[in-house]
C-alpha cells in the first residue's frame, strides 16, 4: 500500500533498524521501545488489522509468533520471559494500520496491561 508507513519501511523507504526479514516477513525494532527489546514483527503483505485476517493467513500469523519467540530467543530472554501483543483498532491504541506483533522484553511486565 503506498501511503502505508510500515509498507514504506518494508519497501526501505523509511529507515528502520531491520532485526529479520525473510519473503513473508520482516521485523525491526521500534520507535519508541517500551522494553530493553521492543521489537514489531510485521508481514510483507499489507493486512490493516487482526479484523482483515482470513484462514489464507493461517500459516502467516503462525510463523510471525514463531519468529516473535525466535528473536527473544537470540536476545536470551526466553526464559525470563517476553510478551506478544497485536493491537487491533481503536480501543486498544493500535496507531499503525498495517497488523504488527509486538515483541516486548527486557523488564517485568505489568498485568492487565494499562
Ligand atoms: P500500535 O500502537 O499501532 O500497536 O503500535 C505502533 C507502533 O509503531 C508504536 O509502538 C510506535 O512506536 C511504532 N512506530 C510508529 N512509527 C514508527 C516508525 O516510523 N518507525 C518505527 N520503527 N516504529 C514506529
Ligand atoms: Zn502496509
Amino acid at each position: 500500500m503506498s501511503d502505508c508507513l510500515f509498507c514504506k519501511i518494508v519497501r526501505r523507504e523509511i529507515p528502520a533498524n531491520v532485526l529479520f526479514e525473510d519473503d513473508r516477513l520482516f521485523a525491526f525494532e521500534d520507535i519508541n521501545p517500551q522494553a530493553p527489546l521492543h521489537a514489531l514483527v510485521i508481514p510483507k503483505a499489507h493486512i490493516a488489522t487482526l479484523n482483515d485476517v482470513t484462514s489464507k493467513d493461517d500459516a502467516l500469523l503462525g510463523e510471525m509468533l514463531r519468529r516473535a519467540a525466535l528473536l527473544a530467543r537470540e536476545r536470551g530472554y526466553a526464559d525470563r520471559g517476553f510478551r506478544t501483543v497485536f493491537n487491533a483498532n481503536r480501543d486498544a491504541g493500535q496507531t499503525v494500520f498495517h497488523i504488527h506483533l509486538h515483541l516486548l522484553a527486557g523488564r517485568s511486565l505489568h498485568w492487565p496491561p494499562g
